[in-house]
């Protein structure tokens, strides 16, 4: 069965490449995109989704969105862009469908759901399926098997079955309104290589880790480093003001020195030290510490099921619990500076 799917998706991917050769490619404002992808369904529009569906809008790509949130969805349909009642109305519409959601559970639903992209596993119309949501490899797997299994309606060139890339992205949410987020693709490689040019409209950098579910895993390995990194800077700065370091010194010599990661030089928890990251603004919008809660869990399920230690993990995931439970699940994630540290901003440093 497993020779028989990986088979049938090699002689799939090779069509497309063929078929994609023999159309035109179509300028745009920011990049070049197939026209034959000129057709994009978004589904999840928070604060990552949102931000990387006006990308792709403003790239040239024809744009149908969905969101149960309908105030998000209203943001889009008053700028005249496409909204969608269900999922299935956005399969309906689209040559490529990606999606943008919280967990595991809510990209199940959106695919396989009542009203989900693949239609109860029948026929559906777009070839390539993108998510870019964190979500286990373990699940990206099964469910890019499922999508491969379903046929296309429109048999109008040789390409015989959807495929479906995982993507997940880096970056946060000032990469995604800027349009420099770095993806994690795991999935055929020829269909990654075709869909280069949708990953280009909303990101900088674009890696292919291997095959369906190692863009998952790399994105989680990702997140891991930067839950435990962003403890460790609110550690030593909380330590450091202790001790009469300001936090803006400390900052200072962090990112010069071999102390020197994203969450000091680029995220920094501390209100006041930078200027338009979560912490200057009451720790609103960003990453939310349900989510770095979820990627740690997904990061410590992965490894537990392979025998594999993690202990730094494992004491990340219980302080990001524990920031939830105590009610600041949906601040930003830098919120553990103020909310599990105690730690002071830099306004009030200075007025002490
Ligand atoms: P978010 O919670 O802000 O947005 C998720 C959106 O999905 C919401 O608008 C919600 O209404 C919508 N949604 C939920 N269930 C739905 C359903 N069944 N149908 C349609 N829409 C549904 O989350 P986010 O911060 O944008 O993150 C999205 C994903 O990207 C997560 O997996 C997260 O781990 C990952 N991610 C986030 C960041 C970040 O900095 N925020 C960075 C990298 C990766």
């Amino acid at each position: 069965m497993a020779i028989y799917t990986s088979r049938l998706l090699a002689s799939s991917v090779s069509k497309l490449k063929l078929w994609l050769q023999s159309y035109s490619f179509r300028s745009s404002s920011s990049s070049i995109i197939p026209s034959q992808f000129q057709n994009v369904g978004f589904i999840g529009l928070g604060n990552m989704g949102s931000k990387m569906a006006n990308n792709l809008i403003k790239a040239g790509h024809n744009v149908a969105v969905h969101d149960i949130n309908l105030d998000v969805t209203k943001m889009f349909s008053d700028k005249g862009i496409s909204v969608k009642r269900l999922p299935i109305e956005v399969a309906e519409t689209s040559d490529v469908v990606i999606t943008m959601l919280p967990s595991p559970s809510h990209v199940l639903n959106v695919y396989t759901g009542p009203n989900g992209l693949l239609n109860g596993g029948n026929s559906v119309r777009p070839r390539l399926f993108i998510d870019s949501s964190t979500i286990d490899p373990q699940t990206t797997r099964k469910l890019s098997s499922t999508v491969s299994s379903c046929s296309l309606t429109e048999k109008k060139d040789s390409w015989d079955t959807p495929i479906m890339l995982d993507a997940p992205v880096s970056g946060g949410v000032v990469a995604a309104e800027n349009g420099t987020l770095t993806f994690m693709v795991g999935g055929p490689e020829e269909a990654y290589n075709v869909a280069k040019p949708i990953f280009s409209s909303m990101g900088k950098n674009t890696i292919y880790c291997g095959g369906a579910g190692a863009g998952s895993a790399a994105k989680i390995c990702n997140n891991l480093v930067m839950g435990v990194s962003m403890l460790a800077v609110c550690e030593a700065i909380v330590l450091g003001q202790s001790s009469g370091v300001s936090a803006s010194n400390l900052t200072k010599i962090f990112n010069c020195s071999s102390a020197r990661c994203w969450s000091s030089d680029t995220y920094n928890p501390v209100p006041g030290v930078m200027d338009g990251v979560p912490s200057s603004r009451n720790y609103d919008g960003g990453f939310a510490s349900a989510l770095m809660a979820k990627d740690l869990n997904l990061a410590f399920e992965s490894a537990k099921e392979m025998g594999l230690k993690i202990p730094l993990t494992s004491e990340a995931l219980e302080i990001f619990r524990k920031l939830c439970d105590e009610g600041y699940k949906a601040k930003d994630f830098s919120c553990v500076f103020r909310h599990f540290y105690d730690g002071k901003g830099e306004l009030q440093e200075d007025h002490e």
